[in-house]
């Protein structure tokens, strides 16, 4: 008799510049770990993201503040693998070294619908649906148009369902509808910019880190 194979839990991967990061973040990564009962959400501060300029506040600060932020979390970690890794930060070569240290574990890509609309600009993002299946996060209520490319490939890959997903380590896509919060690391910065006080934000931990480094003023 063969013993059914037992799937392994996904890990979710959610990128970003996290300039600094917030509790927009948090709250995404907690509800979709509890929700799709992950192993673990993994930030993943990017050091030199490819399509957008250079953050005003070094790799290793921003990595600083998510490692504070996810210090106590359940489930959260911070994954410094882009810091390490040098050059630009091309999110097919992160997948692709996670796929390597997880050769059968599901990986989700967590990304925002506007953020998915943007892929065929991202290096190689046909190799994404290889590597990882997408979860993409939509703000209940708000449907954006969509380009034909994606909606094509939504066709493609799309589930209805996470049971789907588990038991392979890539090649769907599943969206969810999560209320978002509305904060912003762009916000915060303009706040603090102008002398205001983004407390309740963001971590308390990270506004200190803020505060004491003299960041965004
Ligand atoms: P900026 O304002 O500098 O553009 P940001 O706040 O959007 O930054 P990023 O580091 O670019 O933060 O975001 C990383 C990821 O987190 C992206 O996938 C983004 O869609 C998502 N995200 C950012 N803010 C929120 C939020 N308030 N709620 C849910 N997801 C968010």
């Amino acid at each position: 008799m063969t013993s059914p194979i037992q799937p392994q839990k996904p890990i979710g991967i959610l990128g970003g510049t996290f300039n600094p990061i917030h509790h927009g973040h948090l709250r995404l990564a907690l509800e979709l770990y509890e929700r799709l009962d992950l192993a673990e959400v993994r930030l993943i501060p990017s050091a030199r993201p490819p399509h957008r300029e250079p953050p005003s506040i070094s790799a290793e600060m921003r990595l600083a503040m998510v490692k504070l932020a996810t210090e106590d979390a359940t489930g959260l970690y911070v994954d410094d693998r882009e810091l390490l890794r040098g050059g630009l930060s091309y999110m097919v070569d992160t997948l692709e070294s996670l796929r390597q240290e997880y050769p059968h574990t599901p990986l989700f890509l967590i990304l925002g619908m506007d953020a998915f609309m943007t892929l065929p600009h991202w290096h190689q993002w046909k190799r994404f649906i290889t590597l990882a299946h997408l979860l993409v996060v939509r703000r209940p209520g708000k449907i954006l148009p969509m380009v034909h490319i994606m909606r094509d490939f939504l066709n493609t890959y799309q589930v209805r369902s996470v049971k789907e997903l588990l038991h392979q380590p890539a090649g769907h896509v599943l969206v969810q509808e999560i209320p978002a919060l509305t904060i912003s690391a762009t916000q915060i910065r303009g706040l603090i910019a102008n002398g205001k006080n983004p407390h309740y934000l963001l971590p308390e931990s990270v506004l200190n880190f803020i505060h004491t480094h003299h960041l965004y003023l």
